[in-house]
């Protein structure tokens, strides 16, 4: 197995306790055939593999989705989260986040929250996530502050909003954010189907890390900002998930266990179901967890790299997405045999001015798109 061999426990617990979401996102993580897997956990479901999870060592545990308020046993799901000493996050997009949901969360022993937008402005927030959401969120913004709670700002960030950068942060910073996460798109999902219209140019991401360094200066330490470097533009792959198997156990809303939120894509390769197995047999023993682990899986040019135990040979997905692979070096890295696979995608995005960029409609993620595409044979669905 390599590096690995005796793994040590989840750190991270990632409970994605429902693909339902009222917003449409063009880069949404979640499966592009989110709609066919209506299947959710029950709460008794849940309570068990939170147990299971704090008996094998994990201390963190993120509530996630789609929108994890649409549960509404996502308060006992806190409470006993907390009873077992998680430090609990809650990642939402605001919606269903009132002042007395909060403060029931909020007696429920709720640790953190972090809040995504879509963009500085009304306009592109509600065009970009398909709703009309960005006042709503702004009132939340507020909500989480009169609650006391740590406020992480998460911005996703691409071609159409990375040159707002600047009124990104002045915005997190006005709303008091203690935390504010730029994450560059990682084009899985929803994000790889809109990758044309999404994917920004060289130019507007030295300029953006530009603005973001001076903001930086400027804040120092009353709010941090966090920019999460592309793949695709820097020739590196990144240590993916900090590598398979290695901290972070996600629970999808059916009960799949999975290495990492958009693993099910793989072929070849079966996920066991906290149904029938407990956490300790899905973590150690089950193959989908050991598939890809440490690095006894590479081959060439990863297996006799010299960075191979620094990025473990980057990210599984992308490599089958790109490569029709998903054993071979992620296309991300400039050793990769693939590698031209990314730079044409970034010449591509270079040369497509926004009009024509724009020609191709983006794909919003709805359950509507979602059974089409479901039935069509699209990269990162089981269809293919
Ligand atoms: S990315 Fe957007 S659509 Fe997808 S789960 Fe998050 S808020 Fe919902
Ligand atoms: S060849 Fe493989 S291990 Fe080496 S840098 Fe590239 S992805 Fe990482």
């Amino acid at each position: 197995m390599g590096l690995n061999a005796t793994p040590g426990p989840p750190l991270w617990l990632l409970a994605e306790l429902t693909y339902r979401c009222p917003l449409h996102c063009v880069f949404c993580f979640n499966p592009v055939d989110f709609a066919r897997q209506e299947e959710e956990l029950t709460t008794e479901d849940w309570m068990r593999v939170l147990r299971q999870g704090r008996e094998l060592g994990a201390v963190q545990l993120g509530l996630s989705g789609g929108e994890p308020l649409v549960r509404d046993d996502l308060e006992e799901i806190v409470v006993e989260a907390h009873r077992l000493g998680y430090y609990t996050n809650l990642l939402t997009s605001g919606v269903g986040l009132t002042a007395a949901r909060a403060a029931a969360l909020k007696a429920a022993g709720l640790d953190h929250v972090q809040l995504s937008f879509q963009d500085s402005t009304k306009e592109m927030n509600d065009f970009l996530s398909h709703t009309k959401t960005f006042e709503l969120k702004s009132r939340v913004a507020k909500i989480i502050k009169d609650n006391g709670w740590p406020m992480v700002l998460n911005v996703v960030i691409h071609r159409m909003n990375i040159d707002h950068i600047d009124r990104i942060i002045e915005m997190a910073a006005d709303m008091g954010a203690e935390y504010l996460e730029l994450a560059n798109t990682q084009y899985y999902s929803w994000a790889f189907l809109n990758r044309d219209q999404l994917l920004p140019t060289h130019e507007q991401l030295k300029q953006a890390e530009r603005k973001t360094d001076a903001w930086r200066a400027r804040m120092g330490e009353r709010m941090r900002i966090f920019f999460v470097a592309p793949d695709y533009h820097e020739g590196k792959a990144k240590k993916c998930v900090n590598g398979w198997g290695n901290m972070f156990l996600t629970v999808a809303p059916d009960g799949t266990a999975l290495p990492c939120h958009t693993a099910k894509m793989l072929p070849g390769l079966s996920f066991p179901n906290v149904r029938e197995h407990d956490l300790r047999h899905i973590w150690f023993d089950s193959e989908g967890f050991n598939r890809y682990r440490g690095t006894g899986w590479m081959k060439e040019p990863c297996s006799s790299c010299e960075f191979k135990e620094q990025d473990l040979g980057g990210c599984r997905c992308q490599a089958y997405l790109l490569a029709n692979d998903p054993a071979v070096a992620d296309p991300a890295c400039y050793k990769s045999p693939h590698h031209h696979l990314v730079e044409e995608a970034v010449e591509r995005a270079g040369s497509l001015s926004p009009a024509r960029a724009m020609e191709h409609p983006l794909v919003f993620r709805d359950p509507a798109n979602s059974r089409r595409l479901a039935g069509a044979a699209v990269p990162g669905t089981h269809a293919t």
